[in-house]
C-alpha cells in the first residue's frame, strides 16, 4: 500500500524541472524540440575553475568536509560578500550547502513551525512556494504586474505583515521576471522590515552576476536589518556550475548554527571537489566572466525585438537573470491550429506539441497569466524559436 506521508502530498513536482524532463524525453525520441524552459547556463564553466577541481582530486580531497564547508572556502565567501555587497560575515556565520536549493531547505527547516507564515512576492522561484509547504507553514503571496516591474511597493509589503509571518523570501535579480530592485528600492523596504525586527528576510542573490541594470545591492547591506537578513547565493548561475551543486549563505550567528544543524543530520558537508573550485570561482575577479553576461545581455535584446513580433505577448525590460516572463492573456479564449488556448498551460503545451518549443506556464511561479522563457540558449537558437512560435500563433 503506498503511503505517503500528509506533508509530501500537499506539494507538486518542480513544473521547471517537469518540463526539462519531458523535453528531454521528446528529444531522444528524436523530436527537435527546442527548449527554452531550462534554467541554466549553456556555456561551461571557465576554465581556472575545472583547474581547479583537477587539482582538488589531485591534492586528495576526496573525505568529509565540515558540515558548513571548507574554512578557506567560508573565508573565500565572506571576501566576496565583502568585495561585491559591503556584507561583512564572518566564517561562522556561512554555511555551504549542496546548491541554494538545499541552503534554503535548511534555513525553512531551522526556521518555521507548522501555521508560520511566509511572505513571497509573485512572481516567485517555484521551490519556495513548496518548501514552505513541505514544512507545514503558509506562504502569503503579494501579487505584482508589468505596471510596477514585478516589484512589490513598501505599502503592499506593511500590509501582508501580520504577527504570524516569520521569514520573507524574494530573489533580485528575479527569477522569472528578471527584475532587479534598485538601491532606492530596497532601502524603502529596509524602512518596513526595521519596524518588524522578528522577520527574517531571505535575500536570493543567485542571479547577482547576471544584472544589466546599475551597481547591484544586496539588502542586508542596510545596517539597521543586517541582523534579521540572511545572504543566499551560490556559484550554479553566474559560473555555469549547475551540476557541482555549491550554494551558500551569510546569516545572523544563530541561523547559520541552526542551518548547520539541520545540514549535519540530513547531509553533511557538500561534494568536497566542488568546494575546492568554487574557492577559485568566488576569489577570482567578477570580471573574468563577464563574456557571458553580455551575452545574456544580447540575447535578452534580441529577445525583447522578436516579442514585439508575436501578438499577445506583452511583458516588461528584464535587468538581470535569463529569463523573460510575458503577459500572454491577450491569446486566451483564441483557436489555433484547432486548439483552444484558456491558459498558459494550454499555450505552453501548443508551443510545445506544436511548434516545438517549450517553455513553461506562470502557474507555478504564482501568475497564471504569463509565461517564463528562458533566453539561456544560442541567438540562433533563440531566433528560430520565435520564428516557430510566431509562425503558430499568426
Ligand atoms: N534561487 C533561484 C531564484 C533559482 O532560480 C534557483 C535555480 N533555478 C535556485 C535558487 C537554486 O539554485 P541552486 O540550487 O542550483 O544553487
Amino acid at each position: 500500500m503506498q503511503n505517503i506521508s500528509r506533508r509530501l502530498q500537499k506539494i507538486n513536482y518542480s513544473q521547471t524541472l517537469a518540463m526539462s524532463a519531458k523535453t528531454r524525453s521528446l528529444k531522444e525520441k528524436g523530436i527537435d524540440i527546442i527548449s527554452l524552459s531550462i534554467g541554466e547556463p549553456d556555456f561551461s564553466p571557465p576554465s581556472y575553475i575545472l583547474e581547479a577541481a583537477k587539482n582538488a582530486i589531485d591534492q586528495g580531497h576526496h573525505y568529509y568536509s565540515p558540515v558548513a564547508g571548507y574554512l578557506e572556502l567560508r573565508e573565500a565567501i565572506c571576501e566576496k560578500f565583502l568585495r561585491d555587497n559591503s556584507l561583512h560575515y564572518n566564517p561562522s556565520q556561512i554555511v555551504v550547502s549542496a546548491g541554494s536549493k538545499q541552503a534554503i531547505s535548511n534555513l525553512f527547516l531551522s526556521l518555521l513551525d507548522p501555521g508560520d507564515k511566509v511572505i513571497i512576492p509573485a512572481p516567485f522561484w517555484v521551490s519556495y512556494y513548496e518548501i514552505v509547504n513541505l514544512c507545514e507553514a503558509i506562504p502569503v503571496i503579494i501579487h505584482t504586474s508589468i505596471s510596477t516591474d514585478f516589484k512589490i511597493t513598501p505599502e503592499q509589503l506593511e500590509g501582508a505583515i501580520t504577527p504570524d509571518v516569520k521569514i520573507f523570501i524574494f530573489s533580485s535579480p528575479c527569477n522569472p521576471s528578471g527584475s532587479v530592485y534598485s538601491y532606492d528600492e530596497l532601502k524603502r523596504l529596509s524602512e518596513v522590515f526595521v519596524k518588524y525586527q522578528k522577520i527574517i528576510i531571505v535575500s536570493d542573490e543567485i542571479y547577482e552576476y547576471i544584472n544589466y541594470s546599475e551597481k547591484y545591492t544586496s539588502i542586508g547591506s542596510f545596517t539597521e536589518i543586517y541582523e534579521q537578513t540572511v545572504t543566499l547565493n551560490g556559484i550554479s548561475k553566474s559560473f555555469a556550475m549547475t551540476g557541482w551543486r555549491i550554494g551558500f549563505i551569510g546569516a545572523p550567528l544563530w541561523i547559520a548554527k541552526a542551518c548547520e544543524k539541520v545540514q549535519g543530520q540530513t547531509s553533511s558537508g557538500a561534494n568536497s571537489i566542488a568546494q575546492q573550485s568554487a574557492i577559485i570561482a568566488l576569489k577570482s575577479n567578477p570580471n573574468r566572466i563577464s563574456y557571458m553576461i553580455e551575452a545574456f545581455r544580447n540575447r535578452r535584446n534580441l529577445v525583447l525585438e522578436m516579442m514585439k513580433e508575436i501578438p499577445g505577448f506583452r511583458s516588461n525590460i528584464p535587468d538581470g537573470s535569463f529569463y523573460i516572463f510575458p503577459n500572454v492573456s491577450e491569446i486566451f479564449g483564441n483557436t489555433f491550429l484547432g486548439v483552444k488556448i484558456y491558459n498558459a498551460y494550454d499555450l505552453s503545451m501548443f508551443l510545445l506539441e506544436k511548434a516545438q518549443v517549450a517553455t513553461v506556464a506562470g502557474n507555478s511561479f504564482g501568475e497564471e497569466s504569463y509565461l517564463r522563457i528562458s533566453y539561456a540558449t544560442s541567438e540562433e537558437t533563440l531566433k528560430e524559436a520565435f520564428k516557430r512560435i510566431k509562425r503558430m500563433l499568426a
